[in-house]
């Protein structure tokens, strides 16, 4: 209800001009958008999660609609020096990218260079050497393929119970147990690797098909290194995708991450994304003892020169974002009409 009264708001607004008027006025141009993208679906990528993935032709018409707004698409590095000396351009936006995945090569790129667009990628870089599948958001891409089901064969898992595919929770609490499994069992990434081979065909899926595919891959080291050569920013977002509690850990995650995007792109990152958008307090310290210059959260809004520089606001884009609400975000309306600004502070669980 909330979010239907909402857009109609925002669809008088639209009609009234206040759109334009805010796209124009003294506050946004004070104001950097940093836009947040995930996977472009390859399949069907984007039935399985919505909030993750988005269908190629969306991608082109917000890319369409960035034209037709007039928007300034700069560089992020170029973005925040200007934000921070006080000269953006009018209605400043950057586009980012996280996580390095496959479909943003193959779908993604051709699209940003048709537009001539710079783009940041935050590449996280374990699975970039690892020409495999994504094990956990496999599993769960594979466990909603056979959604409806409910299966027995889960012993041959390591898994205690029958296996129920028939809603989100279900599967979800499959995906818990496969890596509470691996992690207690301390499997390498090929051990892991046949464990979601298992899982496929346990539920009558085609292994081989999907990676050969390259559904849920990173970009490999060819890839990345061509997209690094062709000005592609890539920057960091950990090496394995996670921000250990720990001092030590949290910044072994960044030296190894930027130590091979260094190796395989000849650039040095500075620039980091909290992988799930997660963070505490203590990492920004930490970010500053590593000489990072700035991080992304997932929060919503619009970045302004107050801003902590480690704690960078995005408008994360996804399927369910309407046109007018993707608009209203350009224009800065939307920052000022967000209900709820900050992102949840958990690693990926399904919503029930
Ligand atoms: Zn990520």
């Amino acid at each position: 209800m909330l979010r239907k009264a909402k857009l109609a708001a925002l669809g008088l607004l639209k009609n009234a001009g206040v759109f334009e008027l805010v796209a124009d006025s003294g506050w946004r141009r004070r104001r950097l958008l940093i836009l947040c993208y995930h996977g472009i679906s390859l399949e069907d990528e984007h039935q399985w999660r919505p909030q993750l993935y988005m269908p190629v032709e969306l991608l082109e018409q917000r890319l369409e609609t960035l034209r037709a707004m007039r928007c300034s698409v700069l560089p992020l590095g170029e973005a925040l020096t200007r934000l921070w000396h006080g000269d953006l351009p009018p209605r400043s936006v950057a586009i980012t990218f996280d996580d390095g995945t496959y479909d943003f090569y193959k779908q993604a790129y051709p699209l940003l260079k048709k537009h001539g667009y710079p783009v940041t990628v935050y590449q996280t870089t374990y699975y970039t050497d690892h020409e495999i599948p994504i094990f956990n958001l496999t599993c769960s891409y594979m466990l909603w393929k056979g959604r409806g089901e409910q299966l027995d064969s889960s012993w041959d898992l390591g898994l205690s119970e029958p296996m129920d595919l028939r809603t989100e929770l279900g599967r979800h609490r499959i995906v818990r147990g496969l890596i509470e499994l691996s992690e207690r069992e301390n499997l390498t990434g090929g051990q892991k690797n046949e464990l979601a081979r298992r899982l496929a065909q346990a539920l009558g899926i085609d292994y081989s098909a999907v990676a050969a595919k390259r559904i849920l891959q990173l970009m490999n080291p060819q890839e990345l290194a061509a997209v690094g050569r062709d000005g592609v920013d890539v920057q960091l977002h950990s090496h394995r995708h996670r921000t250990p509690d720990e001092e030590v850990l949290f910044r072994r995650e960044i030296s190894e991450n930027r130590d091979r995007i260094r190796a395989l792109t000849g650039t040095q990152p500075t620039h980091f994304c909290y992988p799930s958008g997660v963070y505490r307090r203590e990492f920004l310290e930490w970010l500053n003892r590593e000489s990072v210059v700035s991080a992304t959260t997932c929060d919503a809004g619009l970045v302004s020169r107050h801003d902590d520089r480690f704690l960078l606001p995005r408008f994360v884009d996804t399927t369910g974002r309407t046109q007018l609400e993707f608009e209203s975000w350009l224009s800065g309306v939307g920052s000022l009409m967000a209900v709820r600004r900050a992102a949840p502070q958990r690693y990926v669980v399904p919503e029930d």
